[in-house]
C-alpha cells in the first residue's frame, strides 16, 4: 500500500517529540515515532502514539456557528466573519480598544499566535492579549528574566542524558507530564547521576530518587533557602563564580542565613537532616540541573519560587554550563513559542516591551500603523474578571478553554455568561465554545503547516498531512480573513468587505500571507532572537534553538555561557510567604492539583481519544488512608469536596504517596472540575493563580448519594 509518512511535531507536551503521520488515501491511519529525531530518538509516550486519534472525532467542528434565538446554528464563513468584524470594530469605536480582549493559544502554531496578537495590537489597538502561559509558566518568564535576563529554559534536553551529574526536581511529576524527559534522567542515573526530588506527592521519580524531600504545599521558598543556607554554612558554594558573574549576593545571603535546617523543618515539614544531605549532594555533583514545572509556579509566590531556583543555581556556579541550569519544563506543545511571538500583554515578539517608545515605533513602522497601545494590557484572569464587570465587552478566544482551565470556575462561568460578545475559534465545541455568540471551526495540527517551539527553545516544523475537515480552516487563515474583513489590507476607513463597519484607519497592511512560511519570515524580521529562523533552514536542519539571530547562526543549545543575557546574574533576597489560603478548622485539608499521564490540559483532545480516555475516564481525588479514616470513609468510594467557592463529588483513590492532610486532583475533567474549588489569589508579579494550594473540606458520601 502506498503510505505517505509526514514528519511533524507532537501536539501534546512541550518536549517536542518528532512523529510521522501515516497517510493512506488522504486519511491519517497511524502515528509512528521519528527514528532519527534528536529528542524522541524513535520513541513516543502514550500520548504521542495517540497524538492524532482525536482528529476524526465526530465532535469536530466543521462549519461556522452563530447564535440565533439562543441556539448555535450553522452559518457561512462570510456571515460569521462579517458579524465578528462588525461587532469588534463597533465595540472598539464605542468603548475604546480596552473593551476588547484576545486570548491566543499554546496549542496553536507560532505563526497563528503571531498573527492574532498582531490583529489585536495593530487592528484592534489593544494590548489585552494573553494565553494560558499565564496559568502555568508566567512566573518562569518573570523570575528568570529578572535573574538572568532571559525567561526561558537555560539548557537542552539531550544534555540531561549526556552531561548532568545531579538533578534537583522540584514541583514536577516528570514521568507523567514529560515522560521522555524522565527517561533521559533515568538513563543518566545509569551512569551515576544523582537525583533529588522535592514534592508534596511521592511521585514515581521520587520513588526512584537518591533523596526524596516531601514538603508541605507552598513551602518551596523555605526549602530552597534552607538548601542555600547549608551550602553557604558548609562552604560548598562557588565563590569564584559568584564574584565574577553575579551581583546582589550580600542581600540574598542576609535573608537566606536565617533559614537554618531546623527552622525550615518547622516551615516545610522536611527533616533537617534530609535537607542537609540534599544540599551537599546538589552542591558537590556538577553540573547540577534544577528541573521544575507547575508545582512551584502555580502559587502566589510563583515568581519568588523561580527566583529562589535561580539563586541556588547561581550560588553553585551551575548556570551557563552544559547539563546544568534552571530548567522549567513547559507543559503544552507551544507555550514557549506563544510567549516568544508576543502573545503576552506586556511584550511584542522576542520579549520587546510595549512600554518602550522605540520598540513601539519599530512595530508601527513594520506593521504600517500608528497609535499602538503604550500601556500593558490585561492578563487572562484579569480579562475574564473584567468581562464580568462589564469593562471588557467582547472576548475573542482561540483554542483556549477557560471554563475548565481557570480558577474559581463558578465565577469564571458567570463572567463569560455576562460578556456581551464572545467569539471562540476551536476544533471542538468546548465548554467555553458552548457559551459563544460565534464559533469559528479551526483546523487541527495535522491539517496545517507551521512551527512549534518546545520547552528547550527548539523551533520545529509542523507539517500538513491532510486537508482541513469539512469547512474548517487553519487558524492562521481565519485570522487573516478576519483582518481583511476589518479592512486591514486596503487600509481605507470603512473598507471592510462584506459590510463590516468602521474599518481601520491609518492604512494597516500585512495580513496577505500565502503561507505560514511567509509569516515566519515576518516574525524573523521583527524578532532578534528568531532573526535566523526560516522554513528552508528548519527543513534542512530539523530544528533551531533560539537565540538564533542571523541566517548564518546555528542556534543556542544553552544560555548564559560566559555572560548572562542581562550581563551579571542577579541574586534576589526572597523570604518565605505562606500561601494565600491555608487549611483551618473549617476547611482542614489542602487541595493541590496536577496532571495525569493520559490526559492533557482541559482534556478537549485526550478525552476524545478512546485509547487515552479509557485509561483514566473520570476524575478522582487522591487521599491518604489516615485521612480516609479521619473522615469516616468507611468503605465508601466517594467524597464531597467543598471550598469557599464551590463543591464537587468525586471518587477516592487511597494512596500513601500523598501526605496526610493533603488531597490531590487532576485538573483535566470538565464534569468534575477541580477548578470549581481553586481560588484566584494571584502572584503579584506574574498574575498566576494559586492553583496548587487551597483549603477544602472533605466528607464521605454514601454510595446511594453519589452520582457515579
Ligand atoms: Fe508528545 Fe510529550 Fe509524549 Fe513526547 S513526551 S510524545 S512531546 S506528549
Amino acid at each position: 500500500m502506498d503510505y505517505k509518512n509526514i514528519l511533524t511535531t507532537c501536539v501534546y507536551c512541550g518536549t517536542g517529540c518528532g512523529l510521522n503521520l501515516q497517510v493512506l488515501d488522504g486519511r491519517i491511519v497511524g502515528v509512528l515515532p521519528a527514528a532519527e529525531h534528536p529528542l524522541s530518538q524513535g520513541r513516543l509516550c502514550v500520548k504521542g502514539w495517540n497524538a492524532a486519534s482525536f482528529v476524526y472525532s465526530p465532535d469536530r467542528l466543521t462549519v461556522p456557528l452563530i447564535r440565533r434565538d439562543g441556539r448555535l446554528v450553522e452559518a457561512t464563513w462570510d456571515e460569521a466573519l462579517t458579524l465578528v468584524a462588525q461587532k469588534l470594530l463597533r465595540i472598539r469605536d464605542e468603548s475604546g480598544p480596552h473593551a476588547l480582549g484576545v486570548l491566543t493559544s499554546a496549542k496553536c502554531t507560532n505563526e497563528e499566535n503571531y498573527l492574532l496578537q498582531k490583529l489585536a495590537r495593530a487592528v484592534l489597538k489593544t494590548n489585552n492579549v494573553d494565553h494560558c502561559a499565564r496559568l502555568c509558566h508566567a512566573p518562569t518568564v518573570a523570575g528568570l528574566a529578572a535573574a538572568f535576563g532571559s525567561g526561558a529554559m537555560t539548557n537542552s534536553i539531550p544534555e540531561f542524558e549526556s552531561d548532568t551529574a545531579c538533578f534537583l526536581i522540584i514541583g514536577s511529576n516528570t514521568s507523567e507530564a514529560h515522560p521522555l524527559i524522565a527517561s533521559r534522567i533515568l538513563k543518566a542515573r545509569e551512569r551515576g547521576a544523582r537525583l533529588i526530588v522535592i514534592d508534596p506527592r511521592e511521585t514515581q521519580m521520587a520513588r526512584l530518587a537518591d533523596l526524596y524531600l516531601a514538603q508541605r504545599p507552598g513551602s518551596d521558598v523555605a526549602v530552597l533557602n534552607g538548601l542555600m543556607q547549608v551550602i553557604m554554612e558548609e562552604e560548598l558554594w562557588d565563590k569564584e563564580y559568584v564574584a565574577g558573574r553575579t551581583e546582589g549576593f550580600d542581600a540574598m545571603k542576609a535573608v537566606v542565613s536565617g533559614y537554618t535546617p531546623e527552622r525550615v523543618e518547622q516551615l516545610s515539614g522536611v527533616p533537617a537532616d534530609m535537607l542537609r544531605q540534599a544540599a551537599r549532594m546538589y552542591a558537590t555533583h556538577k553540573p547540577a540541573a534544577i528541573i521544575y514545572t507547575m508545582g512551584i509556579t502555580q502559587h502566589t509566590t510563583g515568581t519568588d519560587n523561580v527566583k529562589s531556583c535561580a539563586n541556588l543555581a547561581m550560588l553553585t556556579g551551575n548556570v551557563g554550563v552544559p547539563g546544568g541550569g534552571v530548567n522549567p519544563l513547559r507543559g503544552q506543545n507551544n507555550v514557549q513559542g506563544a510567549c516568544d511571538v508576543g502573545a503576552l500583554p506586556n511584550v511584542y515578539t522576542g520579549y520587546q516591551a510595549v512600554t518602550l517608545p522605540a520598540v513601539r515605533e519599530k512595530f508601527e513602522h513594520a506593521w504600517g500603523v500608528t497609535g499602538l497601545d503604550p500601556h500593558v494590557g490585561l492578563t487572562v484572569t484579569e480579562m475574564i474578571a473584567a468581562a464580568g464587570e462589564g469593562k471588557i465587552r467582547a472576548l475573542y478566544i482561540m483554542a483556549e478553554n477557560p471554563l475548565v482551565s481557570d480558577p474559581d470556575l463558578n465565577h469564571a462561568r458567570q463572567c463569560l455568561n455576562d460578556v456581551e460578545f464572545l467569539v471562540v475559534q476551536d476544533i471542538f465545541l468546548t465548554e467555553t465554545a458552548q457559551l459563544a455568540d460565534v464559533v469559528l471551526p479551526g483546523a487541527s495540527f495535522v491539517e496545517k503547516d507551521g512551527t512549534f517551539t518546545g520547552t528547550d527553545r527548539r523551533i520545529q516544523r509542523v507539517r500538513q498531512a491532510i486537508p482541513p475537515l469539512g469547512q474548517s480552516k487553519p487558524d492562521w487563515q481565519i485570522i487573516c480573513e478576519l483582518a481583511r474583513k476589518m479592512g486591514a489590507l486596503d487600509g481605507a476607513s470603512g473598507g471592510a468587505s462584506g459590510g463590516a463597519s468602521g474599518g481601520v484607519s491609518g492604512g494597516v497592511s500585512g495580513f496577505d500571507f500565502a503561507s505560514p512560511a511567509e509569516v515566519m519570515d515576518e516574525i524573523a524580521a521583527v524578532t532578534p532572537i528568531y532573526g535566523g529562523v526560516h522554513y528552508d533552514r528548519l527543513d534542512r536542519l530539523g530544528f533551531l534553538q533560539w537565540p538564533c539571530p542571523t541566517a548564518e547562526h546555528s542556534g543556542t543549545p544553552y544560555l548564559h555561557k560566559e555572560r548572562f543575557s542581562r550581563g551579571m546574574g542577579l541574586f534576589h533576597p526572597v523570604e518565605y510567604i505562606a500561601p494565600a489560603e491555608m487549611a483551618d478548622d473549617e476547611y482542614p485539608f489542602v487541595l493541590t492539583t496536577g496532571r495525569s499521564m493520559f490526559h492533557w490540559h482541559t482534556g478537549s483532545m485526550t478525552r476524545r481519544s478512546t485509547r487515552l480516555d479509557q485509561e483514566v475516564p473520570t476524575a478522582y481525588v487522591e487521599m491518604h488512608p489516615q485521612d480516609a479514616a479521619r473522615i469516616g470513609l468507611d468503605g465508601n468510594r466517594w467524597v464531597r469536596i467543598r471550598s469557599r467557592r464551590g463543591e464537587i463529588q468525586v471518587a477516592v483513590r487511597l494512596t500513601r504517596r500523598i501526605r496526610p492532610g493533603v488531597v490531590f486532583m487532576p485538573f483535566h475533567f470538565a464534569e468534575t472540575a477541580a477548578n470549581v474549588l481553586t481560588h484566584a489569589a494571584l502572584d503579584p508579579i506574574a498574575k498566576i493563580p494559586e492553583f496548587k494550594v487551597c483549603a477544602v473540606q472533605v466528607e464521605a458520601v454514601s454510595t446511594e448519594e453519589c452520582h457515579e
